[in-house]
């Protein structure tokens, strides 16, 4: 009996065996045939699959970051888009990552933020000029120095004298220390010099 059923055995797996090496020869001529099967299987299954990736990824971490990679290389833009979606999401996790970020790197982030500010001067002074009425709750409005210049010319409001581009200021009518807004309405240009000699003194005395 046993011998019968090793025989048996023997020859079941022979057949199987063939079986198994006619499908793989199938497959590789018919690749796509695989591919769309796979496709199918995963969308009828997307537990098991998520399941199983999760498992799989856990089991080949250098090999998923491969694939990862060269995904992401390959879909730049959806890439970003999912980042984004996902930065969106998770305030939290990014902040904190920041964070970690500038302990780790504090040259290179202040490197950075200098060549930044050289880039964009208009915004820095833009941002130094907001911020005390900012501080103090005047209010502000957006201000554009061509809007102004347009309107003014360019002469000083205090001198009356012309103004170079060097010497250009843009002087708050109502000083902010005096509850005065950073609005269009409320600045004027002027000499840095005059500007900074008039100080918050109200223009009666200034004159
Ligand atoms: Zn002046």
């Amino acid at each position: 009996m046993p011998s019968t059923a090793r025989v048996m055995t023997s020859k079941t797996e022979r057949t199987l065996e063939l079986a198994r090496a006619r499908k793989r020869r199938y497959q590789a001529a018919h690749p796509e045939v695989g591919r769309e099967y796979l496709r199918r299987w995963r969308a009828a299954h997307p537990d098991y699959f998520r399941i199983y990736s999760t498992q799989w990824r856990a089991a080949n971490p250098e090999q998923a970051r491969g694939y990862v990679r060269k995904w992401s290389a390959a879909n730049r833009e959806v890439k970003r888009k999912i980042n984004r979606a996902w930065a969106t999401a998770n305030p939290q996790k990014v902040a904190a990552y920041f964070k970690r970020y500038r302990a780790k790197n504090v040259e290179r982030v202040l490197e950075r933020t200098r060549q930044w500010k050289q880039a964009n001067l208009d915004k820095v002074r833009e941002y130094v000029r907001t911020r005390r009425a900012r501080l103090r709750g005047n209010g502000i409005e957006p201000v554009s120095e061509a809007r102004i210049i347009a309107r003014d010319g360019m002469v000083c409001h205090l001198c009356s004298l012309p103004v170079s581009k060097k010497e250009f200021s843009l002087d708050h009518v109502v000083p902010i220390s005096k509850g005065g807004r950073h609005a269009e309405s409320n600045l004027r240009v002027a000499h840095v010099l005059c500007n900074a000699r008039r100080g918050n003194r109200s223009l009666c005395v200034a004159n």
